[in-house]
């Protein structure tokens, strides 16, 4: 565990949470008048609400406002949703959506200011400081990762390696000459180093890292307990998304349970995915999030698709900030599969309670044969189990079988493929392959 006092920005993150919800306030009331005058978007969706900015007197009337969608953004694209001339924004940045026009991120001085605030707090609370090294193997360029986690180490005064994803082997000459001591990038590309490391000979002892921050994907606590093991490091889990300016928005403290929102900049809700009602702390449901800082590109209500739950008990690091529980899915990547819902997550969760498997994973969904959705799991053998033979490596698939069978009720033809056989990834795994959409 890191140091639990080491906190950025005391005055903030450990505000009480009253006055915390007076600032709240009137951030949303800044970010509601300037998103209704200087935006058409947001004007024509409050006048068809019949909503005006003056009509938000406390926070509870946030839920009269109109939710932001992710088609609201690429109906937009590039410009129509800033708030300001072109002449102000300071940095471009877009999601990495593969499909269609990508969702733009802009950012003018200030945001960028905020921005490397809320990376040094991500920092602060890993127990990373001007003392340590950082390497950065998130994807520089239009993703937010690589240059958001650059910003906010160089905000702590950290010494920051720019290397970016890939070129594994390079990567860990690096962490070895540079003496690193705090790796950020995925978490599958986390797992991918590993093996590298291992290929490569080099042990252990011979490295400094001693935490790391990785998000940007969903992973589960199985996938930290393995990404621990291999490496003997701490490994934090952080949330961001590009519409609301990119990694930074959540991340856990010194104690590894659930991720602070930094919520004098975020003003986060759970809804009912289905009605869009608003839902209490504890219950599960789409996070849906209000910029209070932002500037240049206002995001009133953005339904993120992300589902978790937020949890308003103090944590004992001190910081007053809610916390979001591991995303447990998007509303978008369910597979309804037979009638049955299941998430992605809920695959890993099964594989990894069982041993001797590798955390590297494919989803594979089909109706090729019968009118039936089959749901096929791919999921490497370790050498040793690849070498006990067939009898075993059955007795396996069997084993995910039951754990699966366990978290959603069903069961999916598990087949246990050779060591290395499943791509790596170095930035966000692609790990579901529906075949039924294609
Ligand atoms: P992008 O804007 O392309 O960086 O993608 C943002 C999306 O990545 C989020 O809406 C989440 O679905 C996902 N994401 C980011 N961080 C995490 C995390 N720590 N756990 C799970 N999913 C994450
Ligand atoms: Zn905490």
């Amino acid at each position: 565990m890191s140091n639990p006092n080491l906190i950025w920005n005391k005055e903030f993150e450990t505000m009480p949470r009253e006055e915390l919800r007076k600032l709240q306030l009137q951030r949303l009331k800044q970010t509601v008048e300037r998103a209704y005058h200087k935006v058409h978007f947001y004007k024509a969706a409050f006048d068809e609400k019949g909503v005006k900015p003056e009509d938000i007197e406390s926070l509870d009337d946030l839920n009269k406002l109109p939710f932001t969608m992710k088609k609201d953004l690429r109906d937009n694209y590039p410009f129509g949703m800033l708030s300001e001339p072109l002449e102000n924004i300071v940095r471009i940045h877009a999601s990495s959506g593969t499909t269609g026009k990508p969702i733009i991120g802009a950012y003018n001085s200030n945001d960028m200011n905020a921005w490397g605030e809320a990376m040094a707090r991500v920092y602060t609370a890993c127990g990373a400081t001007s003392k340590d090294v950082v390497q950065n193997a998130y994807g520089y360029g239009l993703f937010t990762g690589g240059l958001g986690f650059h910003l906010g180490a160089e905000r702590i005064g950290a010494t920051v390696i720019p290397a970016a994803a890939g070129m594994s082997q390079r990567q860990l000459m690096l962490m070895e000459d540079l003496g690193t001591t705090v790796l950020t990038c995925t978490p599958s590309y986390a797992l991918s180093l590993a093996e590298t490391m291992a290929e490569m000979g080099i042990s252990r002892d011979r490295l400094k890292v001693k935490c790391g921050i990785f998000g940007a994907e969903p992973w589960s606590e199985g996938m930290r307990a393995q990404i621990e093991e291999r490496w003997q490091i701490d490994a934090y889990n952080i949330f961001g998304l590009t519409e609301l300016g990119g990694p930074g928005v959540a991340c856990e403290c010194a104690y590894k349970s659930e991720m602070h929102i930094w919520e004098d900049h975020f003003l986060p809700e759970i809804i009912d995915p289905n009605t869009g009602e608003q839902l209490g702390y504890g219950q599960i449901g789409e996070l849906v999030l209000t910029g209070l800082t932002k500037e240049a590109l206002p995001i009133i209500r953005y339904r993120t698709r992300d589902l978790t739950v937020l949890n308003a008990e103090p944590c004992a690091c001190g910081r007053t900030h809610v916390r979001m529980d591991r995303i447990k899915g998007r509303t978008d990547d369910m597979l309804i599969i037979r009638g049955v819902n299941v998430f992605p997550s809920q695959i890993e969760t099964a594989i990894l309670r069982v041993p001797d498997l590798e955390p590297q994973y494919v989803i594979i969904v089909d109706r090729e044969k019968s009118v039936l959705d089959n749901l096929e799991v791919r999921v490497e053998a370790t050498e040793s189990l690849w070498s006990g033979g067939e009898a075993a490596r059955e007795a396996a698939a069997r084993q995910v079988n039951k754990e699966f069978q366990q978290i959603v009720g069903m069961t999916a033809s598990v087949k246990i493929v050779e060591p290395k056989s499943i791509q790596r990834s170095e930035g966000k795994a692609q790990r579901v392959i529906d075949k039924r959409s294609l």
